[in-house]
């Protein structure tokens, strides 16, 4: 099946922004629109709630929001349902005093989610290296109203962990450019890559791997962080479980005793977990989500989640 075929099988998947709307009033705009909320998506004009994302509405694949009052005023986000995992994942506070960083943001799905589950509170320090794609950034957050986000042009790599304004950063979100390899639309064009030229490919993913490595152990620097997620739209193994596994052996992880949230913390009702023959070890595969493109009527997705382990600090009496 082509990457096109599988694409238009996939539901039209709709984040309610609930920064700015409520998922009931999503609801009864999409009710006075003609749309029937049901529990499948059998019939043309229904709508279904997401089971694992709470605010996604799922659509029949070949709905158009583009031209939607509701979607170009904000207030909804056109957003792939494997897409919204990390966020969920990485579950920020919701606090005055919150600090969370989103290292890789734009064009800002997932800081706009983020800024939604922190109820816009605290601070959200957006980064994004590139000049025009931050351009992008800047007018998402600012049309999805997320007045906690502060978007800044910098490369997270040169940032200090130890500035005093990152001290209380205890959520880091890390999603960085990766091969694409899972996102279905570019699923034949590269097949036709790797067949053409393997080597080229392998060299490729490997230097993408060593750079996903680099910005864990780089967030990982941050004294107060206590999580971590990081995720790709790949579905090579080199981007997912290797770069996981390599984290974990690091200094980096060592020195902040990070270890890997248990299944149970990290979107413990999604079937598809990580491969555990490349683990260390094996049994650490089912704290890591894996969707496949096809069959999981989502892009192809990996999802990860780093905890700093509690140190219990003997009582002195
Ligand atoms: N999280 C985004 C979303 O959901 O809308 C998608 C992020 S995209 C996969 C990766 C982004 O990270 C790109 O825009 C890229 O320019 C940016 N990026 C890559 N390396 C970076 C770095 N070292 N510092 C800041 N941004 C970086």
């Amino acid at each position: 099946q082509s990457g096109d075929a599988r694409a238009a099988q996939i539901p039209r998947y709709v984040r309610v922004n609930t920064t700015m709307w409520t998922l009931p009033d999503a609801v009864k705009y999409f009710t006075s629109q003609g749309f029937t909320l049901g529990t499948s998506l059998d019939a043309s004009k229904t709508f279904v709630k997401d089971e694992h994302i709470p605010d996604l509405l799922l659509f029949p694949p070949q709905t158009t929001f583009h031209e939607d009052a509701a979607y170009k005023s904000g207030k909804l986000i056109l957003q792939d349902k494997a897409s919204c995992f990390p966020a969920v994942v990485l579950a920020p506070p919701a606090r005055k005093d919150a600090v969370v960083i989103d290292a890789t943001a734009a064009p800002g799905n997932k800081t706009t989610h983020l800024s939604a589950l922190m109820r816009n509170m605290g601070k959200l320090y957006a980064f994004e290296r590139d000049r025009k794609r931050f351009g992008t950034l800047t007018m998402m957050v600012s049309r999805a109203g997320c007045t906690n986000v502060e978007p800044v042009n910098s490369d997270f790599l040169t940032t200090d962990p130890l500035d005093d304004k990152f001290a209380k950063v205890t959520h880091i979100l890390l999603d960085p450019s990766c091969s694409g390899s899972g996102i279905i639309n570019r699923l034949d064009h590269l097949l036709e890559t790797e067949e053409d030229n393997q080597e080229a490919q392998e060299d490729r993913l490997n230097k993408l791997a060593s750079f996903q490595l680099m910005m864990i152990r780089h967030a990982m620097k941050f004294p107060k962080a206590s999580r971590i997620v990081y995720s790709t739209c790949s579905v090579h193994a080199t981007e997912n479980e290797r770069v996981v596994r390599a984290a974990l052996l690091s200094d980096e992880a060592s020195a902040g005793l990070f270890r890997l949230a248990p299944r149970e913390d990290v979107l413990p009702k999604w079937h598809r977990r990580g491969m555990p023959e490349e683990m260390t070890i094996p049994e650490d595969a089912t704290s890591l989500v894996r969707c496949s493109p096809g069959e999981d009527a989502t892009n192809g997705f990996f999802v990860s989640c780093f905890v700093r382990q509690e140190v219990e600090v003997p009582s002195s009496n």
